[in-house]
């Protein structure tokens, strides 16, 4: 057992890396049995029943494999995986739990040590060693084996997403689920289109005696991609109802920056051919990124390596043939920008990236064209063009080869979710009103130019929440003044007679600038928000500034602060709000200061509700925020994602506080976080009567509809119900309970 840190990682690499579940399998018992120099490695997977089943063997009769399975609790792996304890037996026979199989000749074997692979609450199996001789295992042997079990049952229950094929079956295509992250919502059905183009990433130096002809084939490439770039940006401009360019123009910006034209001619004018130079660039360019702390920098290497692989595919004078068909699901890799725009929309019915992220423009206009999409799954070896998927957005997982039953149940409920939606339209231009006549105003969140429209579309009073930092995340440094005032002026007019709440840029977190890098151990307590923007006052007042002449013509603007947690904050921002309207005003502006409201999603925020009402004219509840800090629970950490929820006894009875509190001091109140949509939890924030809901546009109709069917008595009765529960899963019943019988079963989930 020595060096057993190294024989650790090297055995949970190469198992994260097997082609498929069963080489997985088989070669984690073999590794496992050499590393600890045991007679018997066992693996045993948890089944359908409840029960395990011989899965993998090295030193057990292979026969037995697939063909063992136990009763949940039985024998000496039953007692494990019910206990989720090791067991470190000198003699297995003698333990009362000890049951024989004929089929594995296990009689040989004294000692025994098992443990469980347990992932987020889940048995993913048993591990076993044996010995022939009796003997206790040693505490390092045991701890060895605890620690790879841990890290091997996550590998087993999420490497890939892969749901371990049953043993013994072989033949029939398998469901196999993947999970990734969500990029853009709804539910895709169709085939996988596999986009490999040609990889850069393979490409080897060569040497190259003329490099004029290797400049002017690099500068040709360059220039055929900038043509096919503006063409795709112009076919799917007539897809969208406002404007995408400034997503192309990053591409753009790539094609001409300076470190890429420059680095590559560098190269080849040291004597290499293009495509070795072009890969040499763009992997150290993209590797400055990858490097990054945070996400949305992160983000950008995608952006990269999909210039780089554009390029070469150029230089090869080749291009991947463009399907026909219809329902494509388009997978690879990475999927650019422009790899969507050389589709029609209406062949695609998803997008599945097995890298890049939700913040990634393919997500980014993924989700302005409604086309479902999941991302970061990892890579999928062996993937085969026309394979039936689903592409679930809303989960963030992908299905291959969807058993009839999967098939069917996602077919229905995407039927389910289209005509719903459909359906729905006719409720856009009705009032959001209870039977028993309560009026809630329905708002739209928004931040992209692209999804300004949609909102309007489908009926949205006003915008709730404008995230600014959407468009300062696709700017390549800080918007000026004017360039401010053009996006500002383009939502307050699309708006005009309706208010928009624009709220100041809220950055740090989990969303950085791709210009403006720091790095913190706790970004999510650091410089965020308010915090961030009243440290950088000429960026502040710069924003406020253009926020305020924009709003000269329609006058329907209400700024919204971010992050705030302390008095002093609003003080010092409403001197910034004076005097960037006293400049205005000598500049010859005629503007008026607009109502000011403060985000309450620090705790804090809430105690201080009665200090922050004579200095502030509304609230607005962002209860993303509020559940992460309230619950110490990063909101956008996989492994906690279960616990997440708006609807923890202490995030409801917190919110109601807010509104109650918020009551009490007049102060109007409305929630603009993801809750706003969730059906379940919309009965309850009516039954605390809350005056203004704000969500994505998708979500609107859905939530109109429940107003207009629920009485606002019967929420109050079901939010008082509520409060009494101890725990989200009995509210969550409870309130579907209460949809069903109101006839609103198609918002229970
Ligand atoms: C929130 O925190 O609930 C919110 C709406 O803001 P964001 O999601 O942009 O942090
Ligand atoms: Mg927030």
């Amino acid at each position: 057992m020595d060096h057993s840190l190294i024989l650790l990682k090297k055995i949970v690499q190469e198992a994260a890396s097997a082609a498929s579940p069963e080489k997985q399998m088989r070669y984690i018992v073999s590794a496992v049995r050499s590393a600890m120099q045991v007679s018997v490695c066992t693996l045993y997977t948890a089944n359908e029943e409840g029960g395990l089943t011989l899965a993998a063997t090295d030193g057990l009769d292979p026969t037995a494999i697939g063909n063992v399975s136990l009763f949940p609790g039985e024998g000496l792996v039953g007692n494990i995986a019910r206990n989720s304890h090791p067991l470190n037996l000198e003699t297995a026979e003698e333990h009362p739990d000890y049951r024989y199989f004929p089929e594995t000749h296990e009689e040989r074997y004294q000692a025994f040590l098992g443990v469980p692979l347990v992932h987020l609450r889940r048995l993913i199996g048993v591990l076993v060693v044996q010995e022939s001789q009796r003997r206790k295992f040693t505490a390092d042997e045991e701890a060895f084996l605890v620690t790879i079990a841990a890290q091997l049952a996550a590998t087993l229950a999420l490497d890939r997403g892969r749901t371990p094929r049953e043993p013994g079956t072989h033949d029939a295509p398998q469901t196999q689920r993947m999970i990734g992250t969500k990029g853009a919502p709804g539910i895709g059905i169709g085939t996988i289109h596999l986009l490999t183009g040609y990889d850069l990433d393979q490409v080897v130096d060569r040497e190259c005696r003329d490099s004029e002809s290797e400049l002017q084939k690099f500068h040709a490439a360059l220039q055929e991609s900038r043509r096919d770039l503006e063409q795709g940006s112009r076919s799917l401009a007539d897809h969208l109802p406002g404007n995408v360019t400034s997503i192309f123009s990053v591409y753009d910006m790539l094609l001409d920056s300076d470190d890429l034209i420059k680095g590559v001619e560098t190269g080849i004018r040291q004597g290499n051919w293009a495509p070795g130079a072009l890969r040499t660039t763009i992997s150290e360019y993209a590797a400055r990124f990858e490097s990054m702390d945070d996400p949305y920098l992160r983000a950008r290497a995608e952006d990269i390596r999909h210039i780089g692989n554009k390029l070469y595919t150029k230089l090869h004078g080749e291009t991947t043939p463009i399907s026909q068909s219809q329902d494509l699901i388009l997978t690879g890799d990475m999927i650019s920008i422009t790899d969507i725009a050389g589709y029609k929309r209406d062949q695609l019915a998803g997008i599945f990236c097995y890298s890049g992220s939700g913040l990634s423009h393919t997500a980014i206009l993924a989700s302005a064209l409604g086309i479902p999409a999941v991302m970061g799954t990892g890579k999928v070896k062996n993937l085969q063009q026309g394979v039936p998927a689903i592409v679930d957005g809303h989960q963030g997982q992908l299905i291959l080869n969807p058993a009839g039953g999967v098939l069917a149940e996602f077919q229905q409920l995407a039927n389910r979710e289209r005509n719903l939606i459909e359906e729905l339209e006719e409720l856009k231009e009705l009032p959001a009103i209870t039977p028993d006549g309560y009026r809630v105003s329905l708002q739209a969140n928004t931040g992209l130019m692209a999804d300004v429209t949609p909102g309007l579309k489908r009926g949205a009073e006003g915008i709730g929440l404008y995230r600014s930092e959407i468009p300062f995340m696709e700017h390549e440094n800080f918007p000026t003044e004017e360039e401010q005032l053009e996006i500002y002026r383009y939502v307050l007019h699309a708006y005009a007679g309706k208010s928009v709440t624009i709220r100041t840029l809220d950055i740090g977190g989990d969303k950085a600038l791709p210009y403006y890098r720091f790095s913190e151990a706790n970004p999510c307590l650091g410089w965020r928000g308010i915090r961030f923007t009243l440290d950088n006052r000429p960026i502040f007042m710069t924003q406020i500034r253009a926020m305020l002449r924009a709003s000269e013509k329609e006058r329907n603007l209400k700024i919204l602060l971010p992050m705030v947690s302390r008095v002093d904050e609003l003080d010092a921002f409403n001197i910034l709000l004076d005097d960037a309207c006293a400049q205005l005003h000598v500049e010859g502006y005629q503007i008026e200061k607009p109502p000011v409201g403060i985000m309450v999603e620090v705790p804090a925020a809430v105690n201080l509700l009665p200090f922050f009402a004579r200095r502030i004219d509304f609230v607005s509840i962002g209860s993303n925020d509020l559940t992460q800090y309230l619950l110490a629970l990063d909101r956008n950490n996989p492994r906690v994602s279960q616990l997440f929820d708006n609807l923890h006894p202490a995030v409801l009875r917190e919110i109601y506080r807010i509104v109650q509190l918020c009551r009490q001091l007049e102060l109007p109140v409305s929630l603009c976080g993801e809750m706003a949509a969730d059906p379940l939890a919309a009965v309850l924030l009516l039954g605390m009567r809350i005056e203004t809901l704000s969500m994505s546009a998708y979500s609107l109709t859905k939530i109109k509809w429940l107003i207009r069917t629920l009485p606002v008595a019967v929420a109050e009765q079901a939010l008082q119900d509520a409060l009494t529960m101890e725990h989200e899963s009995q509210i969550r019943e409870l309130i579907k309970q209460i949809l069903i019988k109101n006839h609103l079963e198609e918002l229970a989930g």
